[in-house]
């Protein structure tokens, strides 16, 4: 299965993908994970992202597009993938478009989680990750049975430098300006699935699987 998921900053894209990526058997790229990877190595890479993710902007077209090529030519990707936070502008898009032509592969479906803008700062702000296993837990909405500690491995958590409200309601404007155009994108394709996000997180998966079908 070759899976892009598209949604707002804080629509449950890293929490569905998580659940995705165990029922279908699909590595998980997201572009956001591998740019704090970078970071925190310290990585060329990572202080350039750096700049523009603390602004809330978008890191340029021809950065992402790279990265994303090479890692969808490794061999995990064989039989499918999910891409998360990828592509999320046109630009983005139509070059992941002649990189999968190349490849002589397609998309199966584009999984679009649609969540109100006032509830999206309110999850983002609350959100809180594990440094160890990167599990993504919410103050109020998904807690950890004990606070500050991973349920999975009982790593820390901690919140993400981007994930102060400033910052968010800059980055869910320009997914509004920059991403939303990919929902008639991929719509004109006939490869849009909408799934209403605000629901519990395991019905939210429901629908998923029920857009998906049960195959892997
Ligand atoms: P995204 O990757 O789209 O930015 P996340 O999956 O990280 O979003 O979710 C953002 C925050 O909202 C996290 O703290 C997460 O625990 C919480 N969350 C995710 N899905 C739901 C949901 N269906 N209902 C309530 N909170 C949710
Ligand atoms: P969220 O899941 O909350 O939407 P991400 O982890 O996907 O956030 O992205 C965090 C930041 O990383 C973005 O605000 C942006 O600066 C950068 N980023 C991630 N993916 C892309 C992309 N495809 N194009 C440009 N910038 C990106
Ligand atoms: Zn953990």
């Amino acid at each position: 299965m070759r899976l892009i998921l598209l949604g707002p900053p804080g629509a449950g894209k890293g929490t569905q993908a998580s659940r995705i990526v165990q029922r279908y058997e699909v590595p998980h790229i997201s572009t956001g994970d591998i740019f704090r990877k970078n970071i925190k190595e310290g990585t060329e890479l990572g202080k350039k992202a750096k700049e523009y993710m603390d602004k809330g902007l978008l890191v340029p077209d021809e950065i992402v597009v790279a990265i994303v090529e090479d890692r969808l030519k490794e061999a995990d990707c064989k039989n499918g993938f999910l891409l998360d936070g990828f592509p999320r502008t046109v630009n983005q898009a139509e070059a992941l478009d002649k990189v999968l032509e190349n490849m002589n592969i397609s998309l199966d479906k584009v999984i679009n989680i649609k969540v109100d803008k006032n509830v999206l700062v309110d999850r983002v702000v609350g959100r809180r990750i594990c440094r160890d296993c990167g599990a993504t837990y919410h103050v109020k909405f998904n807690p950890p049975a004990e606070e500050g500690k991973c349920d999975v491995c009982g790593g820390e958590l901690y919140q993400r430098d981007d994930d102060k409200e400033e910052t968010v309601t800059k980055r869910i404007e320009v997914y509004l300006q920059e991403t939303t155009p990919l929902i008639d994108y991929y719509s004109n394709k006939r490869l849009l699935a909408d799934i209403e996000g605000e629901q519990d997180i395991d019905k939210v998966f429901e629908d998923i699987v029920k857009a998906l079908g049960s195959e892997k």
